[in-house]
């Protein structure tokens, strides 16, 4: 069997063969589609992922099995990625030096519901493990808006924060994550637990420096939640009622998300359930909160256009409040017109309306604001996911300046490489415990600008180079 990435050279047959009983994908149509995560919302990203590819896929479905496959994949020298759901949105599981990808979403047991946590194996999807949750009257502290598809391991390794986070914070935030094992891929792969602090040197390191076999996260009671849905006539006004929403722990929402008007017509399946052309507020609170919720929207001058149960939304054919947060937004747009794209922007804290009307004066039409309200170390932030009309890499990066220049500091979400993004800095960190848990550098090594200059360094002396 040849290599269907064109970037190794080993025989991908008798590879495949003697990984049995473990499922392998071997078809080329298959591979490729596994291969590939989101990364296409970046143009940029497109360009240069869109023909990386695999040479062949496996499904271990236990620890016994997830060894074995780690084993060979050390014997052989095999570069080596980790994929989930694949809703990444950098291209984290794209294997860009082809070889083996190890798709975890057999891995998915819930172990153990503890009375403010839960243990999983890293492959199970999150919506599973909060219908598990829901019969004890929890749910995870956060989640993505991606639950239905993307695994929890996915989530610790490439996500940082979700539905839930403008109450718990961020996924990084002390006592959200409380455990993790991680595997080595090494001649004989050995799991390693890490707790409290120590998940850091795992979390949002894109599975570069081990594979996580299981995730322990804290739960929350469980409430009768409501989607709402108000309008207002100005950002401003919408980004203000954020603010104050955020501020009523006696509402307590799990979510808040401001989206420009110009944003809405892009969201046919509201047509007739909201006011045409206002910008809109979307949100998630306890039922029992509806009439002050919809009390403190009307005093920040908003109109509440829509409250419903989960029932209600599914049989007035709605999609769920959260598909038009976080990065669905963006995708409710992308649908329609694969020239936008998208970019994630830090905002001043507290959050100051006049501050994005400010902005946009320099923004020009080619942005159109789109925030998330959240908690940092118990502080409330808000980040800009904009959908940009994207014209060249010339037009971003004026964009990314004005941004810049005006305070608000770009995540660039058109990079492949971790330190480009959120961390903009390397993480050493991450990169000992790669020279600790990977020691061949197999594990979705070009996802790393650091690590080659790191790699034939001990891990201590890797460690030595994080700034205090
Ligand atoms: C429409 C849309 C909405 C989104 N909304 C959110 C959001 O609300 N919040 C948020 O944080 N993100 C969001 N994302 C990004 C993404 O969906 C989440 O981060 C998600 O949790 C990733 O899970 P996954 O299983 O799909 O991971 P994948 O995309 O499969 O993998 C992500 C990274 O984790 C690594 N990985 C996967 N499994 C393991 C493992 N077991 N061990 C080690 N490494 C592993 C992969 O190699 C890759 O680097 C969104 C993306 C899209 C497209």
């Amino acid at each position: 069997m040849t290599s269907i990435s064109g970037k190794t050279d080993i025989d991908w047959g008798a590879f495949a063969a003697a990984l049995a009983p473990v499922e392998v994908i071997s078809e080329t149509v298959l591979v490729k589609k596994r291969s590939r995560d989101f990364f296409w919302y970046s143009p940029i990203l497109n360009a240069r992922l869109k023909r990386c590819f695999a040479d062949l896929i496996a499904r271990p479905k236990d620890v016994g099995e997830l060894k074995q496959c780690l084993s060979a994949a050390y014997d052989a020298g095999v570069p080596v990625v980790l994929r989930g759901g694949g809703t990444g949105n950098y291209g984290q599981a794209v294997p860009m030096d082809g070889g083996l990808v190890l798709e975890m979403t057999a891995m998915n047991k819930v172990l153990e519901i503890g009375e403010d946590f839960v243990r999983v194996q890293a492959g199970a999807l999150m919506k599973d493990i909060n219908a598990a949750l829901a019969e004890s009257g929890r749910e995870m502290c956060m989640f993505p808006s991606t639950q239905e598809i993307a695994t929890i391991g996915g989530f610790v390794a490439g996500g940082s924060s979700g539905i839930g986070s403008i109450a718990n914070g961020m996924l990084r935030d002390p006592g959200n994550l409380r455990a993790l094992k991680a595997m080595s891929v090494t001649d004989t792969p050995e799991e390693r637990r890490f707790e409290g602090a120590h998940v850091m040197q795992i979390h949002h390191a894109w599975g570069l420096n081990g594979v996580i076999t299981e995730v322990t996260i804290r739960t929350v009671p469980l409430q009768d939640w409501i989607g709402c849905m108000a309008t207002f006539d100005t950002y401003e006004g919408a980004y203000a009622a954020g603010y104050a929403l955020a501020q009523r722990g006696d509402i307590g929402p799990k979510l808040i998300s401001t989206v420009d008007a110009r944003i809405t017509t892009y969201f046919p399946r509201l047509d007739g359930k909201i006011r045409a052309n206002k910008h809109l507020l979307v949100s998630m609170i306890p039922a029992a909160q509806a009439s002050t919720f919809a009390a403190l929207m009307e005093a920040e001058g908003g109109y509440v256009d829509l409250m419903m149960t989960d029932t209600e939304r599914g049989d007035a054919g709605i999609p769920h409040v959260y598909d038009f947060s976080y990065n669905h937004t963006t995708l409710q747009v992308l649908k329609a017109d694969r020239s936008a794209t998208y970019q994630q922007v830090g905002c001043p804290s507290p959050p100051d309306p006049q501050a994005i009307a400010d902005l946009r004066e320099h923004l020009t039409d080619d942005v159109w604001n789109h925030h998330e309200f959240s908690r940092v170390d118990g502080e409330i932030v808000t980040f800009d996911l904009p959908i940009i009309w994207y014209r060249d890499a010339d037009q971003l990066a004026a964009i990314n300046a004005i941004y810049e220049d005006n305070g608000f500091p770009v995540y660039d979400a058109h990079t492949w490489q971790v330190e480009g993004g959120g961390l903009k800095n390397a993480d050493y960190r991450h990169l000992a415990w790669k020279k600790r848990m990977d020691p061949k550098g197999l594990l979705n090594s070009a996802k790393s600008m650091a690590w080659d200059s790191v790699k034939d360094l001990s891990p201590e002396e890797i460690e030595a180079m994080s700034t205090p």
